[in-house]
């Protein structure tokens, strides 16, 4: 054993003993954190840097307990009303574009499947194919009792490429066209995920002059995902609550019930908006509509609309959960004021 490749790391113990240390082994002295078998060893807390390393080859027990905490953060109810993976794609798609950790831990092993093929010159790459591929190369190659969780995983991530290319000329092709490119991880990432259509209400939902929580309760009508009583089948009561007159759907509570009626014929009023608000598809109308004249009043129907249905959705929980009656008068100052402070002009 040689002295010259022997390092050494020293945490909480002061200078003299550490000059002292160095002295007696004759060992090269090294900064934490470094990394032992690809983990992270630290003497102070993990910078988010330093995960990297673990992120890139998570288990999926790992990336299950990560979805569990993230779901329980986003809902308070044990049903969440939107499924993990829908929150998982993109906003284009019609999620809220979190990031599927499973999809994205395969691409970067994906990444690692084509390093491997294209025999990049890397020990780790080196010592794989020495140890495993001689014989059979990547597109052969049969896992072993035995072999690492990683390289069953790299294993399943080829089949699974191999079974879409249909061949492994085609699967090496599908290879480089990703990764040969910048953002060839992102583009993995898309065939791990599966791209799903645009969806025609998303501009309309996330616009910029929209504040976020008006914005996910739109995204959340917009996807017929607001659990209205219409949508629990363990309620028995299914009325509205503003009215008594009809079964709660998204339809009735937002648009056809004379309460909502009245107050969308008030901001309608207000803000000179011709067409009637009888449907979501009548709002999305509207919302597309550019007003001629002035950007400012386009906008301040954009964030009056968003702005009315967030606070009729609140004004119906407070109604159910705490009794709460609907104050119209109230709910209407709320629109207004709310448009007049987004667009700067303040009132008394
Ligand atoms: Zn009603």
């Amino acid at each position: 054993m040689s002295n010259v490749a022997m390092h050494i790391y020293m945490a909480g113990i002061d200078e003299t003993v550490r000059h002292r240390l160095l002295q007696i082994t004759g060992f090269q002295p090294r900064e934490m954190p470094f990394r032992y078998l690809g983990i992270p060893i630290a003497s102070q807390k993990l910078r988010i840097s330093d995960y990297t390393t673990l992120l890139d080859a998570l288990t999926s027990g790992v990336v299950d307990r990560i979805y569990s905490i993230c779901r329980s953060f986003m809902w308070t109810t044990p049903r969440p009303p939107i499924a993990w993976a829908e929150l998982c794609r993109p906003r284009r798609e019609g999620g809220l574009g979190l990031r599927d950790l499973s999809a994205w831990n395969r691409a970067l092993l994906a990444k690692v499947l084509w390093r491997l093929q294209d025999k990049q010159d890397t020990l780790w790459i080196r010592w794989v194919h020495h140890t495993y591929l001689q014989q059979s190369g990547v597109w052969g190659w049969t896992a072993r009792h035995g072999d690492s969780p990683l390289l069953k995983q790299i294993l399943q991530i080829r089949d699974s490429i191999l079974e879409t290319a249909g061949s492994p000329a085609a699967a090496e092709q599908l290879l480089s066209e990703w990764f040969q490119q910048p953002r060839g991880v992102a583009r993995a990432y898309d065939f791990f995920r599966g791209v799903r259509p645009l969806q025609p209400w998303v501009q309309t939902v996330w616009q910029s002059s929209i504040q976020p929580s008006h914005s996910f309760t739109l995204w959340l009508l917009a996807r017929g995902r607001l659990p209205v009583r219409a949508r629990q089948d363990y309620i028995p009561d299914r009325q509205c609550v503003f009215c008594g007159q009809a079964e709660e759907t998204l339809e009735h509570l937002f648009f056809q019930c004379d309460t909502s009626g009245r107050l969308w014929g008030r901001v309608r009023a207000w803000l000179h908006m011709r067409p009637a608000m009888t449907t979501f598809q009548s709002m999305l109308r509207t919302f597309r509509q550019r007003y001629r004249r002035s950007y400012t009043v386009t906008s301040a129907r954009h964030i009056a609309m968003a702005a009315l249905v967030h606070h009729l959705w609140s004004a119906r929980n407070a109604l159910i959960h705490e009794g709460r009656q609907l104050d119209e008068e109230r709910l209407y100052r709320r629109v207004q004021t709310h448009v007049y402070r987004t667009l700067g002009v303040y009132t008394d």
